[in-house]
Formats: C-alpha cells, structure tokens, sequence
C-alpha cells in the first residue's frame, strides 16, 4: 500500500477501482482492479504481486480459446504459459530463432505451432498438462522395437 504519492508527494492516496488494460495485436482486454489513486494529482498505484492481472488473465483466456492474432499475442500467451523461448522451441521441435522471428513479426508465425501454444494455454487455465505432456513424449526418441522378430519379406503376417 502506498501511503505517500510517489508523483506528487500528497498524503491523500485512497482506495481505488482502476481500469485495468492489456492490448494485444489490436485486440483490447480490459477489466477492473483494486489499486490505489492520489487525490491531489491522480497518479494511480496498481498492486504488485505475481500473477496475471484481470485483464492479464482475460486476454490469456480468449487467446487460448480464439486463437493468437499476431506476434504480442504469440510472445504473452508463452509467457503465460510459463515457458522460456528455449523451452518452447524445443517442445515444438523448433529453432528458438524461429521463434524469435514470430514474436518480433518478422516472420508470419505457423499456424499449427500457434494453437499447440494455444492448446498448452487451454491446460494451464484448466490445471492440466496433457499438450505439455504430447509434446514432451512426442520429443523423446522412438522407442527400439524389442523382442519382436524380423518379418522377411516373403513372410505373411496373419493379424
Ligand atoms: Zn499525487
């Protein structure tokens, strides 16, 4: 809580309601959050904290449900998903340069690596990790067949 305004250095900073506002790509996520403004010269204070913000948390929600519009979207919802680049890229099989490009628009971002992050995002907001999961098996390298017997190539197989 801020008892002194940091701008002015008035002693009147109450209790507030703030707009709380997150653009993306275009897109406008707003909500309302409890911070404080200064009655003398209207600076006001959000509270810190981790965590996403309402408007934070909403736009994670559209975004994984609707798709990723464009590069800011791209680079918020891994971050949101709690992901490094690196960590990304190589869940998608990817260059972590690749990706670089996407979050910087300049280069149009693949669309099926965007709802894979999209998909990881869905989990996160529901308290699962099944893509997280995929992802991680699909990296590991295929199992060595074992046991079974080479099939000739005059053999039949009967299933
Ligand atoms: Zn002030």
């Amino acid at each position: 809580m801020v008892k002194k305004c940091q701008q002015c250095g008035g002693s009147d900073v109450r209790a507030a309601t703030l707009d709380d506002v997150r653009v993306l790509d275009g897109q406008r996520f707003a909500a309302q959050i409890k911070g404080q403004k200064c009655g003398a010269c209207g600076e006001r204070y959000y509270p810190g904290g981790a965590g996403p913000s309402p408007a934070e948390a909403q736009a994670a929600a559209a975004l994984a449900r609707g798709g990723i519009r464009g590069p800011e979207g791209f680079k918020f919802l891994r971050r949101a998903v709690g992901l490094k680049s690196s960590e990304l890229a190589a869940l998608l099989n990817l260059r972590v340069e690749t990706l670089s490009r996407w979050e910087n628009g300049r280069a149009a971002i693949d669309r099926a690596a965007a709802a894979a992050l999209c998909a990881l995002a869905a989990d996160k907001i529901a308290g699962r990790s099944d893509m997280r999961d995929r992802l991680e098996a699909m990296r590991a390298p295929p199992p060595k067949a074992r046991g079974g017997r080479r099939v000739g190539r005059a053999a039949h197989v009967h299933l």
